[in-house]
């Protein structure tokens, strides 16, 4: 992946053709006719500070910085509604979302919405990895999220919460749980994103 361009002018397109070639679904936003169908069906396009419909016209406009910290991003609740209903086929869904978690990347989320990102990543791991979550591992993960000396830092601070755990045998000690067949799994996994792929 390239990195994000930060157009030099209004309606500069290397915004747009960068959203094209590396969100999910980015290479279909070209066909939006800017119906409104997408923000009219939103249920929480009260609490969003552009919509889909605007951020779409955004990401043409080339308003990088506005694209990458509109509410819409974290707003987004991920029901579908606009996804289905788009008379152009767009999956808004997928698009709202990739670019939620390239804003996180690229710094732009409320520091509140970089955990609950670094937090599913994580547990995303763990279900990928081993077909279960190892609250351990994806606590650790979660905490080094935020770099070495902030992992260290909250590790500590719940020390204690752990080791009470693992005396009452609440948290088990050794190697994490798996699941027998995990070439399966990643065999279903790998089929899922096509599928999303495709759209
Ligand atoms: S419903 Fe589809 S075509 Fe209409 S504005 Fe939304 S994304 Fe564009
Ligand atoms: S998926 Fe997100 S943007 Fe689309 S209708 Fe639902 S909340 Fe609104």
């Amino acid at each position: 992946m390239t990195a994000v361009p930060t157009p030099s002018r209004t309606y500069d397109l290397s915004f747009a053709r960068w959203v094209r070639e590396n969100v999910e679904g980015g290479d279909k936003l070209n066909m939006c006719m800017q119906c409104g169908m997408c923000s009219g069906s939103c249920p929480n396009g009260q609490e969003m500070d552009n919509g889909p419909r605007k951020l779409f016209m955004m990401v043409r406009a080339g308003l990088k910085d506005e694209v990458l910290s509109s509410s819409t991003l974290w707003e987004c609740t991920s029901c579908y509604r606009c996804y289905v209903r788009c008379p152009r086929g767009i999956p808004v869904t997928t698009i709202v979302q990739h670019l939620a978690a390239l804003a996180a990347k690229e710094g732009y989320a409320p520091k509140n919405k970089v955990e609950n990102y670094f937090f599913s990543k994580a547990f995303w791991w763990s279900a990928e990895s081993f077909g279960k979550t190892d609250e351990r591992l994806v606590t650790m993960k979660y905490f080094f999220s935020f770099g070495f000396g902030e992992g260290i830092r909250k590790a500590l601070d719940n020390l204690k919460i752990a080791l009470g755990m693992i005396k009452a045998g609440r948290m088990h000690i050794g190697l994490p749980h798996t699941i027998k067949n995990k070439s399966q799994l990643k065999a279903m996994i790998a089929k899922a994103k096509e599928l999303e792929q495709k759209g």
